[in-house]
């Protein structure tokens, strides 16, 4: 697998915050510091971390929701960050993203049928006889029936609105998907029904899925490889298998350690990190981990360590394998 359909080089997002004593300088939120990724055509990337490392940030600029303070992101080898007018629209039907809340995401006014539609609306497109058949077929394909056409999200459940914000996603047959966390509101039993249901669409509509999840057992069961991401940066990735199997990055094998073990016989020793993650908007020097990490160094408190290639294809970026 080597065809490459998003290439991140070298991306930053900084935003500025209040700060500083008297209207001095401001302080700025490093959420995303120097990444370079690349999501393989055909692949779900999971792209895992606590909440504040800068996953969601990366995803929102890939569809050009928020642009990089520097950096490139190539799609389909052309510069996404320098689309505008029919280019960017062009864009927008090939990159599309779910969100976690199925609720906050629908507008309330607006029937199942209308919120999926409206993307073939503004575009301008149908793929059958008319609108209203594509509607149909969507609301099929994601386990709706054509009866709910007119039915509000308030009628709906939770699953339901997530089978909704799927459909929309799919309207314009877009190429890649970034999935901003989309099972994580819902309940347990009907998480299963939407992974699968994102895995039987994948392999339909032919997506390459970016896969956003502080879960990783959420991640694992979904994912080809996995990124896992520490305030701003990635730390390690590898295939899923691997990273699962022999967790190198101190961070990664934390959260690994965290998963609850289904099976009562199999016990697994959890491994504890110190404290909270550190504020991005003054991390600390060297290692951003080092505080919170049992295995820390001298070298880790000043060296910025680097993502390198450990064996074929698992990078990880920590001092303990230089
Ligand atoms: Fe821990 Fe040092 Fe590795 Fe950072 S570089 S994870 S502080 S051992």
């Amino acid at each position: 697998m080597s065809d490459i359909l998003v290439d991140i080089k070298g991306v930053r997002k900084h935003f500025p915050v209040r700060g500083g004593f008297l209207g001095g300088k401001h302080d700025v939120v490093k959420a995303v510091d120097g990444v370079d990724l690349q999501v393989y055509r055909g692949e779900t990337l999971g792209l895992v971390g606590e909440s504040g490392c800068g996953k969601t940030t990366l995803g929102r600029m890939i569809v050009r929701l928020e642009d990089p303070t520097a950096g490139e992101i190539l799609v389909n080898g052309e510069n996404i960050l320098v689309h505008s007018g029919d280019k960017l629209k062009a864009f927008r039907r090939e990159v599309q993203m779910i969100f976690q809340d199925p609720y906050s995401s629908l507008n309330p006014r607006r029937s199942a049928g209308s919120t999926i539609g409206e993307p073939l609306l503004i575009h301008g497109v149908t793929y059958g006889e008319n609108r209203a058949e594509d509607v149909a077929r969507l609301m099929e394909k994601v386990g709706l029936t054509s009866e709910q056409t007119d039915r509000y999200p308030h009628e709906f459940s939770g699953g339901q609105r997530q089978r909704i914000g799927i459909a929309r996603a799919l309207a314009l047959r877009p190429k890649l998907i970034i999935a901003d966390e989309p099972v994580s509101a819902l309940d347990v039993s009907i998480q299963a029904q939407i992974l699968n249901l994102l895995r039987s669409l994948q392999e339909e509509f032919e997506l390459t899925y970016l896969f956003i999840s502080h879960d990783l057992s959420v991640v694992e069961h979904m994912s080809d490889r996995v990124a896992v991401m520490y305030l701003g940066k990635i730390v390690e990735l590898a295939a899923s298998a691997d990273l699962y199997k022999k967790p190198l990055h101190p961070y990664t094998q934390v959260l690994i350690s965290a998963i609850p073990v289904a099976d009562p016989g199999r016990k697994k020793q959890l491994i504890a990190a110190g404290g909270d993650v550190p504020s991005p908007i003054n991390p600390p020097q060297g290692c951003a981990f080092h505080p919170r990490c049992a295995r820390s160094m001298d070298v880790c408190t000043t060296v910025v360590p680097v993502l390198k290639e450990l064996e074929t294809g698992h990078f990880v970026a920590c001092h303990l394998y230089d």
